[in-house]
């Protein structure tokens, strides 16, 4: 008897996560934190300048004596965390963008617009509310596509909020850092001390902020305080005193018209691979296969409507194929695309085989990703 197979690989990759109620999740929390509360303390200490990675950040800019260490982070002024393993940096990169304001240059990928928030219970109750309403806040901004979901399981983070542990004096209220290899920064700490003797608004805006520099906000007004160099952003302005992004921490409304430009330009689209496969059966239970792959575009990371794209994006991929063959094994190859604007569906490529279920053949195995995608301002 024939059967038709349909293998949509990769929408396994999406729609694993539930949107919980912010309102049940406080409550929650506010139970657990009653019986079991965080008490952890860290250490901070002047980082060593043989160090590799205080290395880098010397060779981009930073003064010696500036950078320290704390058992998971270098901190660099003015609120910035940097991860201790080489391995995360891209060393051909100098950082040393020559343009204006905004952006880091390093962007998170249009493919990774669904982001994970998890917060820590060390952050406490309050804190735990001003996080939610800043994740409302930034999910309000219409025509952005990042779209963030808070976890309650800490293994499905793509950002923690978590206490500094006391490391921070007041002047600090908060630190993250810049994406890299196209994924947010997966830190947020919040100087829970210092925070407490602010109101509601600042202590949200100040989250919002962190959050802005894990998907790759620079200060608005870096050059005015002294920090390297940053890429511009058409439309927005290094004296934009309201800016989220702005060194300080403000009260008022979480956004200016500045950052709303900001964030629907670094993140217009949310892109997700589909690949749909055809089987088709020869004789003796032989399979053809056809893998067409596609780049379908969303509003936003929730994946829920699709929409055009509203500008042209280049995406690179890599794709993996694992033979069903079995002797010629696995190989992989990279490739990239530019696809232009006014579209919601773009084919980009496709792969064929054959696969001997009669030889003890699996049919089934067929795998590619995209690993970097970005926007081109
Ligand atoms: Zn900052």
């Amino acid at each position: 008897m024939k059967r038709k197979l349909t293998f949509d690989i990769m929408y396994v990759l999406v729609g694993l996560f539930l949107f919980v109620s912010c309102q049940h999740d406080t409550e929650e929390l506010l139970e657990e934190e009653a019986i079991a509360p965080i008490e952890r303390t860290d250490f901070k200490r002047l980082a060593s300048d043989d160090h590799p990675v205080v290395q880098l950040l010397y060779s981009r800019g930073y003064e010696k004596g500036t950078i320290y260490e704390t058992n998971d982070h270098f901190l660099a002024p003015p609120d910035l965390l940097y991860s201790k393993d080489i391995n995360d940096y891209d060393l051909s990169d100098t950082g040393s963008n020559t343009e204006q304001a905004f952006n880091t240059g390093k962007l998170v990928s249009l493919n990774r617009m669904r982001i994970n928030v998890f917060i820590d219970n060390s952050v406490g109750t309050t804190l735990t509310t001003d996080a939610v309403n800043a994740i409302t806040e930034l999910n309000g901004i219409n025509n952005c596509a990042l779209f963030f979901v808070r976890v309650t399981n800490a293994n499905q983070a793509d950002i923690t909020i978590r206490s500094d542990f006391g490391v921070e004096s007041s002047n600090v209220l908060g630190r993250a850092g810049f994406p890299s290899n196209g994924r947010v920064f997966n830190t947020v700490t919040l100087n829970v001390d210092a925070l407490g003797a602010f109101g509601a608004t600042i202590r949200r805006n100040v989250v919002i902020h962190e959050l802005g520099h894990c998907v790759g906000f620079r200060h608005t007004d870096w050059s005015a305080n002294g920090e390297g160099s940053a890429v511009n952003i058409p439309g927005t302005s290094a004296n934009d005193t309201g800016s989220i992004m702005w060194h300080t921490a403000r009260g008022g409304n979480a956004f200016s018209t500045g950052d709303l430009v900001a964030f629907r330009a670094l993140f217009p689209r949310a892109l997700r691979i589909d690949v749909v496969n055809e089987f088709t059966e020869y004789d003796n239970n032989e399979w053809y296969v056809l893998d067409n792959v596609f780049v379908d575009v969303f509003e936003d990371g929730s994946y829920t409507t699709l929409s055009n794209l509203n500008r042209n994006v280049q995406v690179n991929y890599e794709i993996v194929v694992q033979e069903y063959n079995h002797t010629s094994g696995t190989y992989s190859y990279y490739r990239n695309r530019i696809l232009t604007a006014g579209s919601n569906r773009y084919y980009i490529d496709e792969e064929e085989e054959e696969c001997s279920a009669y030889q003890g053949e699996t049919c089934t195995r067929e795998d590619l990703e995209i690993t970097y995608a970005f926007s081109i301002l």
